[in-house]
């Protein structure tokens, strides 16, 4: 599978061309379709698109990211196709602007070639909570790609697009890139605009890419990184220099890592893959140290109860009245008719859950004590970081899980996140970097975290840490 950088340098000496390049990406997707990658291609306007990408680089002309393909998460909107969020709710939507990240990106000369299927309004670890079926693991049809951002992740490892974007409230990008194989970055909040991002959870929710290389991951950050007037929670700094951080040759440094009670919950396949791997950080002359991130009992329920809470009033507004789908006629009708049937079962539970925690007599006891160990975990975070450049941990538990597996126990699903959720109730930035693979020829993903806004340096290390766990 070739990066957008790869194809870029042979793009360069003309020996292929962006119309070529699509087309290729055109036929896997229709080859493929059983994955349910994709909820909606537009092969045309990708063609188009790539014709005038063409065009710029005959003339010399062509722009950073000229020509790349982009397949976006179905919950971020792009003008001319529809925005679904993988909810019934939305069928038929077509939103009437472009988010921040895909305009930035057309700018710099991307080709979108489609929405990527995802969980419900990226509510989900494995892609099975869709309204319009799961996406499929490409090496193993009968597992899950992981979720929620599961179509982003097939698009990419699948070859389908160079890069994808997805969204990370908990783990979304890291996870299924992590079962799928390739890199997949939730950068600090607030770096990259949320504007035209579905709110999941907003004080959490981050947009970020998949790719095959590293240099394509820092290259997307840069072109959709920055401040951004239409979006009041991006912080007011400038784009990443992520492209060139990467060229850094990284000095020896502390590197975090768990004890073994974090590794607990993890398949021994993991667990060894983990130790090795500590041995070939040692081998880049970086020194390890043990780290307590402590509170680790209180973190998925904080997760799920800030989340949830924070759901339940962003989806207030799909409501039978301004988006999508309606059912039913008379007022009040509408409402319970339209979000009964347009929501489903997990969507359902969370909202339910949400609005539990958030009701006058139980807000003291849920939502504020989660909202005081979200601080905790914050703190546990600045305390790690005033020792260590970086931590160092598995992405997941185990690798890609069967379908059905886990569906009819949401705790068992939830507890999948062990690993994920930690950075974003921190907000820092978190990448999952391809580690090999298990006996089955499973893909293994390692995550690597830095203090908030560490960004660049956390690719720069990246990078150096994939030259040895791929080798
Ligand atoms: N699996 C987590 C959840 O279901 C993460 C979702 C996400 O990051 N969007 O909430």
């Amino acid at each position: 599978m070739r990066s957008y950088t790869a194809f870029r340098a042979e793009r360069e000496q003309h020996t292929t061309t962006c119309t070529q390049e699509v087309l290729a990406f055109l036929e896997v997707i229709k080859q493929q379709s059983h994955l349910n990658a994709f909820l909606h291609v537009d092969a045309a306007s990708a063609l188009q698109q790539a014709e005038e990408s063409d065009q710029r680089f005959n003339a010399g002309t062509q722009r950073v990211a000229e020509g790349m393909v982009v397949a976006l998460k179905d919950n971020i909107s792009f003008k001319g196709m529809p925005l679904t969020c993988g909810s019934k709710i939305l069928e038929g939507f077509e939103p009437v602007y472009d988010a921040t990240v895909a305009k930035r990106l057309r700018e710099a000369g991307a080709i979108i070639i489609g929405k990527a299927n995802c969980d419900e309004f990226a509510m989900g670890s494995s892609n099975e909570n869709s309204a319009y079926g799961p996406a499929l693991h490409p090496l193993d049809n009968s597992r899950v790609p992981g979720g929620s951002s599961g179509g982003s992740a097939v698009a990419v490892a699948a070859g389908m697009a160079h890069v994808s974007l997805g969204s990370d409230t908990g783990g979304s990008i890291r996870q299924p890139a992590a079962f799928c194989g390739v890199f997949g970055f939730k950068p600090s909040y607030g770096r990259i605009s949320r504007y035209g991002l579905v709110a999941f959870a907003s004080s959490l929710d981050q947009i970020g890419p998949f790719a095959h290389s590293i240099e394509d991951v820092a290259l997307v950050t840069d072109v959709i990184s920055g401040s951004d007037d239409a979006d009041s929670t991006c912080a007011q700094r400038p784009p990443t220099q992520s492209v060139s951080a990467l060229k850094h040759h990284d000095s020896s440094t502390t590197i975090g890592i768990l004890d073994d009670s974090l590794l607990e919950g993890c398949s021994a396949e993991v667990w060894n893959r983990y130790r090795q791997c500590l041995d070939l950080i040692h081998s880049l002359g970086h020194q390890t140290k043990v780290v307590r991130l402590p509170g680790r009992e209180a973190w998925i329920p904080t997760y799920y109860i800030l989340t949830s809470a924070e759901a339940s009033a962003n989806l207030a507004r799909f409501d039978g009245v301004r988006f999508g789908k309606r059912v039913g006629d008379a007022d009040e009708d509408i409402m319970i008719a339209t979000r009964s049937r347009g929501f489903g079962a997990e969507v359902q539970r969370r909202i339910m859950l949400g609005t539990f925690v958030l009701s006058s007599g139980y807000y003291d006891a849920y939502y504020k004590k989660g909202q005081q160990a979200r601080r905790l975990v914050a703190d546990g975070y600045d305390e790690i970081f005033s020792q260590c450049s970086a931590l160092f941990l598995p992405t997941t538990p185990t690798v890609a899980f069967r379908r059905g597996e886990k569906v009819s126990d949401p705790i068992a699903m939830y507890l999948n996140d062990l690993l994920t959720v930690s950075a974003p109730l921190a907000g820092i930035p978190a990448i999952s970097i391809p580690a090999g693979v298990d006996s089955q020829g499973l893909p293994i993903g390692m995550q690597l975290q830095t203090a908030r806004y560490a960004d660049e340096e956390l690719l720069s290390l990246s990078r150096q840490f994939h030259s040895v766990m791929s080798a």
